[in-house]
């Protein structure tokens, strides 16, 4: 078993497992003052808000972990209509934010062509930066969709321990590369973010540890990470999880907010210039701490949910989500409190990953 150094130039795979396991609180405090410190020096004080608007949750896929997925108890399905998405995007550019996130399950009802529609529409009416989470899709669409006008794509690769990812991404005849797509996508000019799922059932010390060293390795823009949350009636929270816990014995990753915050702050110690959220999974395990904690930890941006409260309780990936009961305004002004009460300020503008500008223009 390593020791961790207080000395991060040199973090490794060995270094970044160990401070993934320290529980000493004075080393935890340097590692969380670290990363804050590395993160006003690199991207500011600057908070950035994009508003979410969860788009459909029709899902072609399996995934194990997923509320939405197809092998989920039965969800009331709905597909928001383009004059809904230009609605709720309206307000994100009403509330001053310069980005709209598009995101839903992976949907072929959304067509290249409706998509390509609705970017253009965005882009002529309000001029947001436009980030897709729509799933894995052709090359075509992912072509067409940056033609029209999408900035930027998120897409996690939730775990590079390639045999787990098989588990709980099983095959439903669509070939399933996430890799592949980042860079393919990196090649086409989008901000690429990725990320992944903290103490899935199966994940260890040492995967967890290579997916941090894979964030730097492959350059990526943004990092999106969240707790794996158990949702009754999926996959890997019945027999499937615990085959997996069972596999992974004693270096099983818990899926709590503190393994979490250490990944972040690991994250931005290397990769300072990336934008990385507080995302709603840690808002939702820990709904009083959980986001400013990431925010003091490494986190520089938030991404308020503008989506039509009639569907919001439909695109429940996780039960518990933070904000399902909240009007937009209030969320909005919920945030825009917290960031103040930190001495943040909100960031203005479209807010561009640093790391995509300097290397990608
Ligand atoms: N379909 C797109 C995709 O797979 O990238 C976007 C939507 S998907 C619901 C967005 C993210 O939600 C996933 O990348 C996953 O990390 C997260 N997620 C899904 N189920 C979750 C769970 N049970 N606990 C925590 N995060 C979860």
């Amino acid at each position: 078993m390593y020791m961790v150094s207080l000395d991060f130039n040199n973090l490794d795979k060995n270094l970044i497992r160990a401070w993934l396991q320290e529980v000493d609180p004075q080393k935890l405090n340097y590692l969380w003052e670290k990363a804050d410190e590395i993160r006003q020096k690199y991207v500011g004080d600057d908070i950035w808000l994009r508003g979410l608007v969860e788009i459909s949750n029709h899902c072609v896929r399996s995934c194990a972990y997923c509320g939405i997925s197809k092998c989920a108890p039965v969800v009331e399905k709905y597909r928001m209509s383009e004059d809904e998405i230009l609605t709720a995007v309206k307000q994100a550019a009403d509330y001053g934010f310069g980005t709209v996130v598009l995101q839903s399950g992976e949907d072929m009802g959304l067509t290249a062509t409706r998509i390509t529609e609705i970017i253009r529409s965005i882009k002529s009416k309000t001029g947001l930066a436009i980030t897709l989470s729509l799933g894995e899709r052709s090359v075509g669409d992912l072509e067409d969709w940056r033609k029209a006008g999408a900035d930027r794509y998120l897409l996690r690769f939730e775990t590079s321990d390639v045999e787990l990812y098989k588990q709980i991404h099983p095959n439903t005849g669509r070939q399933s590369d996430r890799f592949v797509q980042l860079e393919l996508m990196r090649q086409m000019g989008y901000e690429i973010g990725t990320g992944v799922m903290v103490g899935i059932p199966g994940q260890t010390w040492g995967s967890l540890a290579n997916d941090i060293w894979l964030f730097r390795k492959y350059g990526m823009d943004m990092i999106g990470l969240g707790p794996y949350l158990e949702n009754e009636g999926t996959p890997l929270a019945g027999e499937l999880g615990k085959k997996l816990k069972n596999s992974a014995t004693a270096d099983q990753v818990p899926n709590d907010d503190l393994t979490t915050l250490k990944v972040l702050a690991l994250t931005r110690i290397l990769c300072p210039n990336i934008n990385i959220p507080a995302t709603t999974a840690l808002a939702t395990i820990n709904p009083e701490k959980g986001r400013s904690h990431a925010l003091q930890r490494g986190a520089n941006v938030v991404m308020p949910n503008l989506t039509p409260h009639k569907y919001r309780t439909l695109y429940q990936i996780y039960p518990g989500k933070a904000g399902l009961h909240e009007t937009a305004e209030f969320s909005r002004e919920e945030i825009e409190r917290q960031i103040i009460s930190l001495g943040r300020t909100i960031g203005r503008g479209a807010g561009t990953s640093s790391h995509f500008k300097q290397h990608c223009h």
